[in-house]
């Protein structure tokens, strides 16, 4: 394995956005689920603002509002409003989510929840507070919760698991992927609903899907016997192309898939072509930066810097040897982020929802991070998602530029609102 790149640690503290937003794809991937988090106004605001529900449409997540003085005897209303979810929603989980509040003043409520489960609904506990994790990691809790429900497996044959929340659509392209490799599957870890939890034991191969997942993954490893896979994250044809094949070793099978690749890399390349020589600043807070900046690496992209809140050696580490030319940067200090970035003049960063806007208000291309983790990005069958995420701001940028357009609307910038062209078909 090439060198592993030197990693600089600028703070000791992560700018990041809260755990809580992980709500917003975690209860639409479990949809037996219902996520009560205790929390005040303000995550009822944040998570209003950025998950945009309406009253309406019934969302299975609600925020238990509570100040200071509720916490010494939240039991009652929590039981209150745990038998009115109950009633209204039928979940076959809960999952209590602990915000800020009551993790500055020590409430427990670990013991709470468990006081508050029955045999028929679990009541399951989830620190998720925006001091600790960033709000990619909160997913990372949810399934170290979900743990001791999944069953253990006692096959004396390997079978894969994947880990890690992904639509329909995604989880189907796994598992018919895996179907033409001949490699069997237990199921996905979170499964779509309660009763499909895969079974874990000795002789299951954890597929990691994501980046963020280091913890439950070591404790898959610890407590289940589990083997993770060590790998590139499937993530552009560079990485899907390893993952398949590091996971068909793990069976004994040795597969070239060089040809696939090739073959996606062909599909994608006017965007490729778009993306070459690009300087590209990675700012983000979403965990998955270093396995972006290594996809925009093999698009052609010089990566001036990629800055991460975490950095784990022994999870990242195929990662990270591809990147032995690239500054990396751990919990970065954000004022001195913004002086490199001024410095640099890169020609698009990756920013996280705080500092994206500001920059687009500097004339700085930039695109908010966070929708990278609620888009389909993953395997073969969501590599053009993933490029396009990258190409799409330039590509408006490019078509203000063409109109003499000096003042820069964030929302083009950033890919969420429609072009004049498209607004008008
Ligand atoms: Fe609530 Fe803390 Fe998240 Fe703010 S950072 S929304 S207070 S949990």
């Amino acid at each position: 394995m090439a060198r592993k790149p030197e990693i600089i640690r600028e703070h000791n503290l992560h700018h990041s956005f809260c755990g809580l937003v992980s709500v917003g794809w975690l209860y639409q991937k479990i949809k037996d689920s219902f996520f009560l988090i205790l929390g005040t106004h303000t995550c009822a605001h944040l998570l209003q603002n950025t998950l945009g529900v309406m009253i309406f449409a019934r969302p299975r997540f609600a925020v238990a509002l509570m100040e200071e003085a509720d916490l010494s005897s939240a039991q009652p209303a929590l039981e209150a409003q745990i038998e009115a979810i109950r009633r209204e929603h039928h979940p076959s989980v809960i999952f209590l989510l602990s915000s800020c509040t009551p993790e500055v003043i020590k409430v427990e409520f670990e013991g709470l929840a468990q006081s508050l489960s029955r045999p028929d609904l679990p009541v399951l506990f989830v620190p998720a507070s925006g001091l600790d994790y960033t709000f990619s990691q909160a997913e990372d809790s949810v399934l170290q919760a979900l743990l001791p429900l999944c069953p253990v497996s006692e096959r004396d044959t390997p079978e894969i698991v994947f880990l890690g929340s992904v639509n329909d659509t995604i989880a189907d392209d796994f598992a018919h992927e895996a179907a033409c490799l001949g490699l069997p599957v237990a199921g996905f870890l979170p499964s779509n609903h309660m009763r499909d939890l895969p079974a874990i034991g000795p002789n299951t191969i954890i597929a990691p899907l994501h980046p963020y997942l280091a913890r439950v993954a070591n404790l898959l490893q610890q407590e289940r016997g589990a083997t993770v896979l060590s790998s590139l994250f499937p993530l552009g044809p560079d990485g899907t192309r390893m993952f398949w094949e590091d996971l068909a070793r793990a069976f004994g099978q040795t597969i070239d898939l060089a040809d696939r690749e090739a073959a996606a890399w062909e599909r994608l390349k006017t965007h490729t072509s778009l993306l070459k020589g690009k300087r590209i600043f990675l700012a983000s807070d979403t965990l998955m930066e270093i396995p972006l900046a290594r996809f925009l690496q093999a698009c052609g992209c010089e990566i001036v810097e990629c800055s991460t809140p975490y950095v784990n050696r022994r999870f990242h580490a195929h990662e990270l040897s591809r990147l032995e030319e690239v500054r990396l940067v751990e919990q970065p200090d954000l004022h001195h982020q913004l002086e490199r970035i001024d410095e640099i003049k890169p020609d698009l960063v990756i920013a996280n929802i705080m500092s994206t806007n500001p920059l687009i208000g500097h004339g700085v291309l930039a695109k908010w991070s966070m929708e990278v983790a609620f888009m389909p990005i993953h395997g073969w069958a969501g590599s053009h998602t993933l490029i396009s995420m990258f190409t799409l701001p330039m590509q408006r940028h490019a078509q203000l530029n063409a109109r003499g357009t000096t003042v820069m609307d964030p929302l083009w910038t950033t890919g969420l609102m429609p072009s004049q062209q498209e607004h008008s078909a």
